[in-house]
Formats: structure tokens, C-alpha cells, sequence
């Protein structure tokens, strides 16, 4: 099967979506790589590193001769789109919950798109989930951009010069970026504490050393272990729970999110008027408009002294390791979808049916 790698366009996208590594497991196992010139340089892997691994390497101009599936990371332009030959398999995150018309192009081009966003949590599927990769990075990297803005050490310091408290943590929304921005901040020194309206996730902040608090607002887990969308009179419990102790910490990470919904308001900004200045937000939630009423998506500000980060990118600030694993998980896609580099599309398994989100109709196929 030939699967061809584009170097990314999108603004500030420096992932790739298949690293040297993975195409040195891919190549003798019935997959040839067609690897654009440059795609791996923002992510600091070289196209000699990509041929000695055994890719092709190819101009934008010849790329897509003979492809059989594109991989990548963000979404493909509408040019883009037009440029596939129906019947091409398209693996990427297609945002499927949020970009319907997006998809709806593909679709009517007859493109067999897979989004990981959309391949199921469950355990055979492990090794394909995106989500949960690139949100291991973004809380582990929300901890470092959150310790570098501020003005204060992590750790308890006891030194001939004074003590030095420790900066204090509070994490909200503690699923796969929380529990990771909790293990980094613990890690780095700090006291943390942690909150999620999954009351199952208690045991786990606590087993990573962080204090759950208790705002006495629960929610209910959804399918896939998901989050579901509290009710007004929750919401309005939260914000109000919030909004008296968010004032205590040093630094706020949040991450909560209800997958194909605007990210829940969680902190207002007479909140952020009470915090200390030199304090920190980082908002994990800024793509889907942000937990914090003055995130600026996209943007860093400081607003009373309060730095509020709205990064919607933050996987590729590490664009290495992010692409490391995003090639792990778009491998291990591959490979399920053609054994041996053959496919063999089965939409009644749960895997192929889950992440499938467009695929020609018949018109389009005939
Ligand atoms: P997510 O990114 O959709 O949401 C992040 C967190 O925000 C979640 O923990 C959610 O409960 C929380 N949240 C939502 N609304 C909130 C609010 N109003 N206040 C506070 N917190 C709020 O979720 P995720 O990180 O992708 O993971 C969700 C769950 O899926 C987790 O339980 C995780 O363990 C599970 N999961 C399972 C598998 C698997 O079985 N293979 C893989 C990955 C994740």
C-alpha cells in the first residue's frame, strides 16, 4: 500500500504525522512511504533520516501519484481535499464533532476518511488513540509554560536565606491532560490540588499525590468514560465553588472539556480579579472557547497581572515527541486497517466503523 506523508500546512502545525522511526516498522511490513520534502523539519526530524528509513521522498507537485492512503495531523484544506483521488483512504485528526462541512467535502469527494478523534476507547484500540497522546503532551507541557510565567519556585525551599513556600497547583478536569499536569507539577515540587465532576477520578489525583477538592458538584460519565454536560443549576454550583477558592492558587490548569460541546465556563473573570498578580491560568480548553471567561484562543494576555495562556496548540510545541506518538497511534491504524499493507475494510468492526466518518456514497463510487 502506498501512504503518502504531507508536510503540514496549517499555521503553526510543526507535528508530523509519521516520524523515521515508524516508517522503518512500516516499510518492511508491506507499506511503501511517500514522504514530502520538509514535512518532518518543523518536528526536527530530516528528509535523510526519512530515506534512510526507507521512504520515498516527493514535491508537493508529485505527492499524491498513486497514493493509496494521505496520513497527517490537521485537517486538509478544501484545495486540499480536491486533490484526492476518490476512493483514497484519509487518516488525520478531521475534527468530526465540530467540522461537519469538512467532512461533508470529503465525503462527496469520495475520500474514505478516518478521524482519531473518532476511534473508540477501548482497550484493542490502545495503541491508535491520539487523544490521549497528544493530551499526555499538552499536560505535561501546560505545567512547564505555566512554571516559566510565573514568578515562583515549585518546591519547598528551605534555604539560609528563608523558606520558600511551595507554588500551589490546582488542576481542573483531571482526565488523561489533567492527571498528566498533575503527575508534572507534583513532580517539579508543587502543592496540587485537583477537581473533575467524574467523582471517580478521585482515587486517581490522589494516588498521584494531589488533594481532590470537594466543590460538591457531580456529574455523570457518559459513554466512553467521557464527561457529560452539567445542567445550568450545576454549572452555576460550580462557578460560584470556584470562583471563592481559584483566588488561593499560584497557577490554574484547566482542561475540561464534553467532547463536541463549547468548553464549560468555569472561571469568571471576577476570578481572575481576585487571583494574586504574577499568577498563572493555562486554558488546555482554549480550542473549544476556553474554561476561563478571558481566555483569548489562540492567544497569551495578562489581564490584572494574571498571565492567561489560550495556546490551541500546545502538542506542537513539542512537535518531536507528539509526533513520536501520533506516528505510534496512526501506525497502528494503518496496519488494522491493511494487514500485511493490503485493504481490508471491515465496517462492522468497531474500530474501522467508529473512526470511519465519511466514505462514498454510491453515486460517487460508481
Ligand atoms: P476530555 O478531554 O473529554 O475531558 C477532560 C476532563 O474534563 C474529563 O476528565 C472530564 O470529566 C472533565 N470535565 C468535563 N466537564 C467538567 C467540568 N464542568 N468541571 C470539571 N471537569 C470537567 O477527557 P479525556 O481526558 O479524553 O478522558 C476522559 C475519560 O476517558 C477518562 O476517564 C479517561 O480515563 C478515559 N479514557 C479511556 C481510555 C480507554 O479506555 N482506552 C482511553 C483514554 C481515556
Amino acid at each position: 500500500m502506498r501512504v503518502v506523508v504531507p508536510r503540514e500546512a496549517a499555521p503553526g502545525e510543526g507535528r508530523v504525522a509519521l516520524v523515521p522511526d515508524s516508517v522503518g516498522r512500516l516499510a518492511p511490513v508491506g507499506f511503501e512511504i511517500v514522504v514530502e520534502r520538509g514535512a518532518g523539519a518543523a518536528a526536527g526530524f530530516p528528509d535523510e533520516d526519512y530515506a534512510n528509513a526507507g521512504a520515498m521522498l516527493s514535491e508537493r507537485s508529485a505527492l499524491l501519484e498513486g497514493a493509496e492512503a494521505i496520513v497527517r495531523v490537521a485537517r486538509p484544506s478544501a484545495d486540499e481535499v480536491a486533490a484526492i483521488a476518490p476512493g483514497t483512504v484519509l487518516i488525520g485528526f478531521l475534527a468530526p464533532l465540530t467540522e461537519a462541512e469538512g467532512i461533508e467535502r470529503l465525503r462527496r469527494q469520495g475520500v474514505v476518511a478516518f478521524a482519531m478523534e473518532s476511534v473508540p476507547r477501548i482497550t484493542r484500540a490502545q495503541s491508535m488513540d491520539a487523544l490521549s497522546s497528544q493530551a499526555t503532551v499538552s499536560g505535561y507541557k501546560a505545567v512547564l509554560i505555566a512554571a516559566d510565567r510565573v514568578q515562583k519556585m515549585f518546591p519547598l525551599l528551605m534555604t539560609a536565606a528563608g523558606t520558600i513556600a511551595p507554588a500551589k497547583v490546582l488542576v481542573i478536569g483531571a482526565g488523561v491532560a489533567g492527571l498528566q499536569a498533575i503527575a508534572t507539577a507534583r513532580r517539579l515540587g508543587a502543592v496540587v490540588s485537583a477537581f473533575d465532576v467524574r467523582p471517580a477520578v478521585k482515587e486517581q489525583v490522589e494516588s498521584l499525590g494531589a488533594r481532590f477538592v470537594e466543590l460538591g458538584v457531580h456529574g455523570e460519565e457518559g459513554e466512553g468514560g467521557y464527561a457529560k454536560e452539567l445542567t445550568p443549576e450545576q454549572h452555576a454550583a460550580q462557578q460560584a465553588a470556584l470562583e471563592e477558592r481559584v483566588p488561593d492558587f499560584d497557577i490554574v490548569i484547566t482542561t475540561a472539556l464534553v467532547p463536541g460541546r463549547p468548553a464549560p465556563r468555569l472561571i469568571p473573570a471576577s476570578a481572575v480579579g481576585q487571583m494574586r498578580p504574577g499568577s498563572c491560568i493555562v486554558d488546555l480548553a482554549a480550542e473549544a472557547g476556553g474554561n476561563c471567561e478571558l481566555t483569548n484562543p489562540g492567544q497569551e494576555i495578562v489581564r490584572d497581572g494574571v498571565t492567561i495562556v489560550g495556546f490551541t496548540n500546545i502538542p506542537s510545541l513539542m512537535a518531536a515527541d507528539a509526533s513520536r506518538l501520533y506516528a505510534r497511534n496512526v501506525s497502528a491504524l494503518l496496519q488494522h486497517l491493511a494487514p500485511g499493507g493490503e485493504l481490508a475494510l471491515d465496517f462492522d468492526d468497531d474500530i474501522t466503523g467508529g473512526a470511519c466518518v465519511a466514505r462514498p456514497t454510491e453515486e460517487v463510487a460508481a
